[in-house]
């Protein structure tokens, strides 16, 4: 059977932000590599989580791929097309199918406009409904996310941080998108509340095939969400599986790090804890050869130089490593 194309396919993008010195002339000193050359597919209906500590080019990733801020280099396919070469009527039209939920419930909401308001918002800027018909859409939506149609003449400040969520996923919803970026969409919440939101945009994954982008620094709640998962580390996507192959057979030691320090009750999967060196380096001026070789239990004279390529381990589980592929990994 024919392999269905990605919805979303991003090769070797890389976002590079110029540091500059000078007060009249500015000159670029320098540049913070945030995203530096990393590659990866999103299917219809499919979640991809990106997970890696504070700083590792995630979220930058998350706004490069709905062209929130312009890539340095790259190519980002959605639906066929090329966003990057996009003017800012195509780029309008295409942000229909694109949105973003933000980690923020609490500063994402306009606090002075009514929970209808936000939701409608989209639907007006593009025209998609007016009057009687957009309230009934908007109660529509506000159903869909498990809330109450008559909050929609609530404020924000009104609600809990679980329901603000709830009321930017039916933000995101509105429009009927076929993929949506979730920016660490619940680490502001309790984790009471997490879950009952995990399991929302599960139910709407199901209901309409959307595809989510699903950036989180949490292993632990990746595992419940996420299809796969792309691993990334200064910039870099180190390792990408699977869900069920990551947690069980993860093959590059930061992978293996960030899995021994998540307490899991399954005894197939519990794993020594792997103590990290040092801190995360600067992406100013990152390591040579692997970029994990600083911190790394394992780092041979090889890694300081020159950097590993991707080994494909499995259907669809690829590794930066020198370790992988030497007899006895
Ligand atoms: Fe560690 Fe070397 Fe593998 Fe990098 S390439 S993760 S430094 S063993």
């Amino acid at each position: 059977m024919a392999k269905a194309q990605p919805l979303l396919q991003v090769e070797n993008l890389v976002k590079h932000f110029p540091i500059t010195k000078g007060m009249l002339v500015s000159k670029q000193v320098g540049a913070v590599r945030a995203v530096d050359g990393i590659s990866f597919a999103i299917s219809p209906g499919e979640t991809l989580a990106l997970v890696g500590e504070s700083g590792c080019g995630k979220s930058t990733t998350g706004k490069l791929v709905l062209r929130l801020i312009e890539a340095t280099s790259g190519s980002i396919i959605f639906a066929g097309r090329d966003i990057r070469v996009l003017n800012r009527h195509e780029l309008r039209e295409l942000r229909r199918e694109m949105q973003i939920i933000f980690q923020d419930p609490y500063g994402s909401l306009n606090p002075r406009m009514t929970v209808g308001s936000i939701i409608a918002e989209p639907l007006l800027i593009h025209k998609t409904a007016a009057g009687k018909n957009l309230d009934q859409m908007v109660s529509r939506l506000l159903e869909q996310v498990g809330l109450d149609p008559r909050y929609a003449k609530r404020y924000p400040q009104e609600f809990s941080g679980g329901q603000r969520q709830r009321v930017g996923i039916a933000r995101a919803l509105a429009l009927n998108p076929k993929l949506i970026v979730c920016d660490e969409p619940v680490s502001a919440l309790d984790v009471s509340i997490q879950a009952q939101v995990v399991n929302l945009l599960q139910d709407l994954q199901a209901e309409f095939g959307l595809a989510y982008l699903f950036i989180s620094h949490d292993l632990s709640l990746v595992r419940l969400i996420a299809h796969r998962v792309a691993v990334m580390y200064l910039g870099k996507v180190v390792e990408l599986a699977g869900q069920e192959q990551l947690y069980t057979k993860p093959l590059h030691p930061y992978t293996q790090a960030l899995l021994s320090a998540i307490p899991v009750p399954d005894p197939k999967i519990e794993m020594k804890p792997i103590l990290l060196r040092g801190d995360v380096p600067s992406p100013l001026n990152p390591p040579s050869g692997c970029r994990f070789h600083t911190r790394c239990p394992y780092v041979m004279d090889i890694c300081r130089t020159v950097e590993p390529d991707f080994t494909t381990v499995a259907n669809g589980h690829v590794v930066a490593c020198h370790l992988v592929g030497q007899p006895g990994v």
